[in-house]
């Protein structure tokens, strides 16, 4: 049987996606040659980038406003990519610091404009989500980690501000609804929450760009793929194949609403069982805990290894928490069954019983 698979990132995907993109691998779109040997530019590889562009906007409900775009780099390039794109040297642009993500964005950020750090939770080490309020209104935009993967810790209400949010949703892009017109871009690596490594997805509105007038190489210039399609170079085709595989897999599941549903049922599951323990506690605040990434540890760190030595033998793989939190990190992403979660329950259970 193969192992419940918690890692953070690549993380699991639908059952169904890997039998899917198994198959285009031998055989795409009836043409008889695998995805990995045709043209980017081949009408069937075409209609792919076609079809994932309109997933996006049909899931988030995105209107005319918004290009989508396929990227590459990950989300770390968009640290940088954002801010020389979006900012002019002498605007601000806000951001609130929710663990090391966001720091590393506010550092690349720097190089281009007057980043202002409006509020951190690194002195809790970012146990839960700052709220400042009121928020300034005289930036060029306002940056925030919707889900902090390494903390487990998420937004549940979006910041109130007149200022559009760019937000690196990488770990929650598609597990809910998002209220789009509060966004002025997101972006995404797919490997946690969308896909496969490879591929990094970036919503920008239309109104966002023409702020500055900087040199920017060709390549970094988000209107170059923009108007290029996302194929202004050669793109990761696969991975842009599978995270339409693993889209459909969602519109068939019924959509965002559904998918937030499920996920709240799933991580209650988790968390019921984390405070109901006189063993493990959760590390995150209540309000803040993230649907997402489940962060939590042994009241007694001696039983760490223990634990994880027990998952080892049933079959639970990557639980292991981030080294600056310790502990154990549940990953339990879109693709995440009930089942497997449940599993881990019974397992933290029937260690408790025995411990
Ligand atoms: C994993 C992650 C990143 C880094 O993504 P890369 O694609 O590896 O650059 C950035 N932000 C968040 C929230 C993440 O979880």
């Amino acid at each position: 049987m193969k192992p419940h698979n918690f890692s953070a990132g690549p993380s699991i995907l639908p059952e169904m996606v890997f039998k899917q993109a198994a198959a285009a691998i031998e055989n795409f779109a009836d043409t008889g040659l695998s995805i990995l040997e045709v043209s980017h530019r081949g009408p069937q590889f075409v209609e792919v980038m076609h079809r994932a562009q309109t997933c996006v906007k049909e899931l988030l409900g995105l209107t005319d406003d918004f290009d989508v775009m396929f990227l590459t780099g990950g989300a770390s390039t968009q640290f940088f990519m954002t801010a020389m794109n979006l900012l002019g040297s002498d605007q601000i642009g806000y951001y609130i610091n929710t663990g090391t993500w966001s720091k590393k964005a506010i550092k690349e950020a720097r190089a281009f404009g007057n980043i202002v750090e409006l509020a951190s939770s690194e002195e809790a080490n970012f146990n839960y989500i700052p709220k400042p309020n009121p928020i300034p209104g005289n930036g060029q935009f306002l940056h925030i980690t919707s889900n902090n993967t390494i903390f487990g810790t998420q937004y549940h209400k979006w910041p109130e501000t007149k200022m559009p949010i760019i937000c690196d949703a990488s770990s929650d892009i598609f597990s809910r609804p998002m209220p789009i017109d509060k966004f002025g871009c997101i972006y995404a690596g797919a490997q946690k929450n969308m896909g496969p490594a490879g591929t990094t997805l970036v919503i920008l509105r239309k109104d966002m760009l023409g702020k500055t007038d900087r040199a920017i190489p060709t390549m970094l210039d988000y209107q170059t793929h923009i108007d290029k399609d996302s194929a202004f170079n050669t793109p990761p085709v696969f991975p842009i194949y599978v995270s339409l595989l693993v889209m459909e897999w969602i519109k068939e599941q019924g959509g965002l609403g559904m998918m937030q549903e499920k996920n709240e049922m799933k991580a209650k599951i988790l968390y019921d069982a984390i405070d109901a323990s006189s063993l493990f506690e959760g590390t995150a605040e209540q309000e803040d805990r993230s649907l997402m990434n489940v962060t939590f540890v042994c009241k007694d760190p001696d039983l760490t290894s223990r634990f994880l030595d027990v998952c080892t033998e049933e079959k639970i793989s990557g639980l292991k928490g981030h080294r600056s939190v310790g502990g154990f990190r549940a990953s339990i992403y879109n693709a995440m069954p009930q089942t497997s979660i449940q599993h881990l329950v019974d397992v933290m259970k029937e260690f408790e019983r025995k411990s």
